[in-house]
């Protein structure tokens, strides 16, 4: 999604201003899907920007008293869209963005997909639990994926009430870094949270949304978890600001503490580039209560290419019925099926942005010679080349839950690993529109 600001001053693709001409929208254009943002809610967003992070890093040099870890957690798809501009492998971006980053004053450079391997195994976990109460709870499914913020705020500010409890109450990607970064890095660093300066690289500017919300603030430490978000085409604007291309950046080791890596190439997960929410929790849930080992899905395209499903069967029977549902109008349709009771689903990956995550608002724009769908093509399989782990049997994740988290399901896990969502009270004017 895009910030809009029905004004004549528009936030551009790296926090800056622009004025804007004035715009032309017919009640065509409105999808009622309640996502345009607030004023309150674009003052956050400029709080938000790179300048922020050059801020940070100029008092370190200068020595104030109050110096901080600065810490930075890239995402893959952001890798990948930079990685497309520069005409780099994925993993080599990632190398010379730690490279980059590092030579600014950054300490460490962290991997979004290492804390997506909890957000995927909480998902699955809170699938079964859902699943198994389904009979006696009627809004314990379908579970409605979480890790998209565009998406969690539409429902929030429409049919919040309803909508919620089918939510999952999983972290994000980015939100269970912040939870890693300023519980479990802090505490091995012996650093409060608030000694920690922690910036997110992310394909959208939704998720500086997200890290603003009052949920992810530390009270007793006065600090948010994620301090700091940035997109793909924030990275660019700082590697032109610094008179940098990134294929002559040096690179750097990875920090393999929050990175999921092979040797020296990043590893990433099965399913969509949005994060294969479906696809993992498809697996885990054929296993675990059908025994059913499925190694590959069948997707059946239903009214477009963003609206998938995928079924498990047995003896004609179906057992699990799952979809993707991607793009507000295909976000519209699901929910008013929803309200209608007519919902098939046991489980919907929904993603704001057609396409998701690697389409996202805040990733790199085309060359003027660049065609957008090829550019979204390559960044795919940029994306898709990196060798697919499994959550389960990542080592380094098993240890953090055996350790910090006390063990997979455990309190502590529930408390620092899973949110709650909060309905948005409608305001009653005459120009909003009932559909
Ligand atoms: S689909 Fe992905 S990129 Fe788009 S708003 Fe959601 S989280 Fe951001």
């Amino acid at each position: 999604m895009y910030p809009v600001k029905v004004e004549t001053v528009a936030l551009n693709r790296d926090g800056g201003k622009q004025k804007l001409e004035r715009a032309k929208i017919s009640l065509n254009d409105c999808l009622a899907c309640s996502g345009c943002i607030t004023s309150a809610e674009s003052v956050l967003i400029t709080q938000q920007s790179h300048e922020e992070i050059y801020k940070v890093l100029r008092n370190n040099k200068a020595g104030v008293p109050e110096q901080k870890v600065v810490v930075v957690s890239v995402s893959p798809q952001s890798r990948a869209s930079l990685a497309a501009r520069y005409s780099l492998s994925s993993s080599e971006a990632g190398r010379r963005l730690t490279g980059f980053f590092k030579g600014l004053g950054v300490r460490y450079v962290f991997d979004t997909s290492f804390s997506r391997s909890f957000s995927l195994l909480e998902s699955q976990r809170e699938f079964i639990e859902r699943f198994r109460r389904r009979d006696h709870d009627k809004q314990a499914l379908p579970m409605l994926a979480s890790a998209c913020p565009g998406w969690i705020c539409y429902a929030e500010k429409t049919h919040g009430e309803f909508i919620l409890p089918y939510v999952s109450t999983t972290r994000s990607p980015q939100q269970m870094m912040g939870s890693l970064v300023k519980g479990f890095l802090a505490g091995q660093l012996d650093l409060s949270p608030e000694q920690i300066f922690h910036v997110t690289v992310m394909p959208c500017y939704d998720k500086k949304l997200e890290a603003s919300r009052p949920d992810f603030y530390l009270k007793e430490a006065e600090t948010r978890e994620v301090d700091c978000v940035i997109t793909s085409g924030e990275v660019l604007k700082m590697l032109e600001e610094e008179k940098l291309s990134l294929s002559d950046v040096e690179s750097a080791p990875l920090d393999t503490m929050f990175s999921s890596v092979c040797g020296e190439e990043f590893t990433g997960h099965a399913g969509s580039g949005s994060g294969g929410y479906l696809h993992h929790v498809f697996i885990h849930a054929a296993t675990q209560l059908f025994g059913e080992e499925v190694k590959e899905l069948t997707y059946k395209t239903l009214k477009n290419r963003d609206f998938q499903e995928v079924t498990l069967e047995k003896d004609g029977v179906v057992l699990l019925r799952f979809a993707a549902t991607y793009g507000f109008r295909n976000i519209q349709n699901l929910v008013q099926k929803l309200k209608r009771g007519k919902s098939p689903y046991h489980f919907v990956e929904v993603m704001a942005c057609p396409s998701g995550c690697l389409n996202g608002g805040g990733q790199v724009k085309p060359l003027p010679e660049q065609d957008n769908k090829e550019l979204l093509q390559r960044v795919e399989d940029l994306y898709r080349a990196e060798q697919c782990v499994v959550p389960e049997e990542e080592q380094r994740v098993a240890d953090i839950y055996h350790t910090w988290l006390h063990g997979v399901g455990e309190e502590r896990a529930r408390e620092l690993l899973h949110t709650q969502y909060h309905a948005v009270e409608k305001t009653n004017n005459g120009l909003l529109v009932k559909w």
